[in-house]
């Protein structure tokens, strides 16, 4: 992680929605003498941005527990007064596919429009087998009409729903539910990529973790979970013994756990946007895990209950001033791991030939601007295998901010 590739004056060549070639801008007009030329301004362009983890398909916000959070409510007593996960549920179950789908138009637009070209988005505000089903075709309407490319991840195992909380009995029935019943109509759905579970304590138990994941990988998805946020409990050990694609959060992970990430091809996705909301002060040990060589992702985890922002570039401010990573290494946590996080290393997050033209140009000067303006939308522009996905701002001043960064072609 420690070298992001960084060249200068330099043009890419994109064919059939790939990228062909990189080079020189005068060699690869004459490769390609009849090609459209869209010109960047000397701004930076990147891979574009891979969001592997959020849960953008939901109903209403939850500004509420914003400030009941900043007067001292925990997430008990958040939970007592009807909010935490338990309200986007009430909420998500009441509202119908075609709602859920506009609702997540504009949101998904605006995550596009800071530089997000892939979008991981989870289900997990159903939790009974109806609501589930419709909130994995939403995210597959999403993805066949959104211009950005969606995987989907079904997330059955967010949350043990209220009405499965009375008795032992009926949490053990709930897990039946999801694997015995749940899960093959997921898998016939054939929208889920990916399944994840919420392995914590008071949550999902490791076991319980375990089983539901087994079973989701012998039943062909992807695995991914939510390990270690409050707690250490195993959760990245669990996934990195599973063969998962990604264990994520991890605030809270123990040195066993960054040992076996290191040992593993699971990505060990970071959420500094989510601590920061919550207040929290303490952030996942990115240092240590890239320093036993762990590949660290960063995602934005946009949920409406405790990281609803859309700008994945504070991601990589988060990553720098909190997380205390280099440049190169939240550029590459934001591109290249953050698609291999999704499966899709050989597909997106690097301009390299063969790669799907997946790009993201940003009214720059120089890429370390990128995360230091934080906050700001710097994206002027972006496409998806070369088709438009954030269309390119022609009218914008490129490079207002940086009078001493001189545009050079
Ligand atoms: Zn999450």
């Amino acid at each position: 992680m420690r070298d992001a590739g960084i060249l200068r004056n330099t043009a890419v060549a994109v064919s059939k929605g790939r990228i062909a070639m990189i080079g020189a801008a005068n060699d690869l007009k004459n490769a390609y003498s009849n090609a459209e030329v869209i010109d960047c301004r000397g701004g930076v362009l990147t891979p574009g941005l891979v969001d592997s983890h959020t849960h953008a398909v939901f109903g209403k916000p939850r500004f509420e527990e914003h400030e009941q959070r900043a007067d001292g409510l925990d997430y008990m007593e958040i939970a007592k007064r009807g909010g935490g996960i338990h309200a986007s549920v009430r909420d998500f179950r009441q509202r119908t596919e075609d709602e859920l789908y506009t609702l997540a138009i504009p949101r998904i637009t605006e995550l596009a429009s800071y530089g997000t070209t892939t979008l991981e988005v989870k289900s997990g505000y159903g939790l009974s087998i109806e609501d589930e089903l419709k909130a994995m075709r939403v995210i597959g309407r999403l993805a066949e009409r959104q211009p950005v490319r969606i995987v989907a991840t079904w997330l059955g195992a967010h949350e043990i729903p209220h009405e499965y909380r009375t008795s032992e009995a009926r949490r053990a029935e709930f897990i039946d539910l999801l694997i015995d019943a749940m899960l093959p109509r997921v898998v016939e759905q054939d929208i889920a990529r990916f399944a994840d579970v919420f392995c914590e304590p008071g949550v999902f138990t490791i076991d319980e973790t375990q089983r539901i994941l087994e079973a989701s990988r012998d039943a062909g998805l992807g695995i991914k979970l939510h390990a270690d946020e409050l707690k250490p409990c195993g959760g990245a050990e669990l996934a990195a013994s599973l063969g998962a694609v990604s264990a994520d959060h991890l605030a809270a992970i123990s040195q066993s756990g960054i040992e076996a990430l290191a040992k593993s091809d699971t990505v060990a996705t970071l959420l500094p946007g989510t601590m920061l909301f919550l207040g929290k002060t303490r952030q996942a040990p990115a240092r240590a895990l890239i320093d036993a060589g762990a590949a660290v992702a960063l995602a934005s985890d946009f949920n409406p209950g405790t990281s609803p922002t859309v700008n994945f570039p504070l991601m990589l401010t988060l990553g720098v001033s909190q997380l205390h990573m280099s440049l190169a290494e939240v550029l590459i946590a934001a591109t290249v791991n953050g698609a291999a996080a999704l499966g899709l290393a050989g597909e997106t997050g690097q301009i390299a030939p063969g790669f799907a033209a997946d790009l993201a140009l940003f009214g720059i000067g120089d890429v370390r601007e990128l995360p230091y303006w934080y906050g700001a939308r710097l994206c002027v522009g972006s496409w998806k295998a070369g088709a438009p996905c954030h269309p390119y701002e022609t009218g914008s001043n490129l490079h207002h901010r940086s009078p001493e960064v001189v545009p050079t072609g």
